[in-house]
């Protein structure tokens, strides 16, 4: 039985959608809260309120410095509720309380970053070949912003959106994900309490194939900026056929990690089990490939398979879990085909690989660890699983293990664990991925780009470029 209900915010308003649809808490697998589901109308009113407020009214007429003070503000109220909207988020996604905690801190941090920047991204003089004549650059919003986030992460996911995109002085429609949208819809009333003026922004959920399509493709759209999987990218794409929008795709990963026989062993075992199991292996960064030196794999598997049986499976209000469910059932199903898939294949299962015994209702899979035994075909090795399922493969030199990391279409993260300098540098180098990380691994900041190369995605998110991702340059040559 649903008890809580929330609603869409669109043009400064809370409002109720005509049709609505059932959460489900992931750890028990019961319905708790009412959803809205946007329609095609409701996103038409929304895109139509994003951009009267870009082109006239407060928010047009808002200084830079004005507009970033609103941002630190939303990056303060954010902090200030982090323990309701965590609630949320864990309520609605099954990630644990302990992980969303943590990343809402830093989810403030962007909002005051890309606030703090707002009016320190300068356009420019142009020096011309002509007495007669100068020309200046005005960076000016690229318009009305289309923001598109998947389930897992959210508040961080759009806080790397609206940040940049708000700072840029542009508007913005936000689509919280129908899995899971419970903490963006709440987030709004922190928007709304922030003091942004109506239309600025919007937020509202809904299903992909109506509410998503007709926001992505919408006349008056000028940007998408999009995070999910790689099928979704491809439709939007498409979408964005009809109305020339610019776009950015932040898409999935099978990110490789790395570990020499020199390394500090411990450390990197601890970094790849957070690395794979940290929100349930449902992050894009999750480090799904372990690449180990020949000569300490069985030693490393040792320590990897003790501390994946140690992990804390529970509850995840509960801050002593360490591993909650999965978010969705289609999720576990998918997941759970794969595995089966790949032991089938000749995999050679270290652990897991199960619904873990004691938890019957939610949503739970068990830290997983296969052996790919040198076949690097196995479906657990290709694909992203986005769940805790970690494929190990063995290499015996420096180049078998650089060629490995790039045996793979995607390429957002990697991770290299080694004590030798020159190594360390040469991978990262070699490595085709947005991200490379020696000797840690998930570390984030607002000021660092982050993106992917391949079908890992197209453009960067986070550090001082974003905000010109969401500008177009004016020339105006004036005659003096
Ligand atoms: P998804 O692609 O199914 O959905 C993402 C969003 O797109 C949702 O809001 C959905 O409603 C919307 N959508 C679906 N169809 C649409 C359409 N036709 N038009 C417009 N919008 C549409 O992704 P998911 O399953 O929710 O999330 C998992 C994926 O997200 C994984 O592949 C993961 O790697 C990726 N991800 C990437 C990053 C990153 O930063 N690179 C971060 C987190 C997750």
């Amino acid at each position: 039985m649903s008890t809580a209900e929330f609603r869409n915010y669109i043009d400064g308003s809370f409002v109720d959608a005509a049709a609505t649809f059932d959460s489900i808490d992931p750890s028990t697998g019961t319905a708790w809260a009412r959803m809205p589901a946007a329609s095609s109308d409701d996103v038409d009113r929304a895109v139509e309120a994003a951009h009267r407020a870009l082109r006239s009214g407060p928010w047009a007429a808002m200084t830079a410095t004005a507009r970033g003070k609103l941002l630190v503000r939303l990056g303060d109220l954010v902090v200030a509720n982090a323990d309701r909207l965590a609630g949320l988020e864990t309520r609605d996604t099954g990630k644990i309380i302990r992980e969303t905690r943590a990343q809402i801190a830093y989810v403030g941090d962007y909002y005051r970053y890309y606030g703090g920047l707002a009016d320190k991204h300068e356009g420019s003089f142009v020096p011309i070949d002509k007495a007669d004549m100068e020309v200046t650059i005005r960076p000016e919003p690229i318009g009305v912003v289309a923001a598109v986030v998947p389930w897992n992460s959210q508040l961080f996911l759009s806080a790397v959106k609206l940040g940049p995109a708000l700072a840029a002085g542009c508007t913005v429609v936000l689509k919280a994900s129908e899995d899971g949208p419970a903490p963006l819809l709440a987030f709004a009333e922190l928007v709304h309490e922030a003091g942004f003026p109506a239309g600025s922004v919007n937020i509202l959920t809904g299903f992909g194939h109506d509410c998503g399509h007709r926001l992505t493709s919408h006349p008056l759209v000028a940007r998408v900026a999009f995070t999910g999987g790689p099928a979704t990218a491809r439709q939007i794409v498409r979408n964005t056929a009809e109305n020339l929008a610019y776009t950015t795709l932040e898409l999935g990963g099978k990110s490789p990690v790395v570990v020499f026989a020199d390394a500090d062993l411990d450390s990197a075992a601890n970094a790849v089990v957070a690395g794979i199991f940290a929100a349930t292996g449902q992050s894009c960064v999750a480090g799904s490939r372990l690449l180990v030196e020949r000569s300490v794999k069985d030693e490393f598997l040792a320590r990897l398979k003790h501390k994946a049986e140690a992990i804390r499976i529970g509850d995840p209000q509960d801050p002593a879990t360490e591993m909650g469910p999965l978010a969705t059932s289609r999720q576990r199903e998918r997941i759970e085909k794969i595995v089966a898939a790949s032991l089938a294949a000749g995999g050679r299962l270290v652990t897991g690989g199960e619904r873990p015994a004691g938890h019957a209702g939610g949503l739970y899979y068990a830290p997983t660890i296969i052996d790919a035994n040198d076949n690097t075909g196995l479906p657990c090795v290709r694909e992203e699983l986005f769940g805790p399922v970690l494929s190990v493969i063995a290499f015996d030199a420096e180049a078998e293990a650089l060629a490995l990391a790039n045996d793979t279409p995607f390429g957002l993260a990697s991770g290299v664990f080694t004590t030798n300098l020159a190594k360390a540098h040469r991978m990262a180098r070699g490595i085709h991925a947005g991200v490379v990380w020696i000797n840690t691994y998930r570390a984030v900041s607002p000021l660092v780009p982050f993106g992917g190369y391949g079908q890992s995605g197209l453009g960067r998110e986070g550090g001082l470029d974003a905000i010109r991702d969401y500008t177009r340059s004016k020339s105006v040559w004036i005659r003096i």
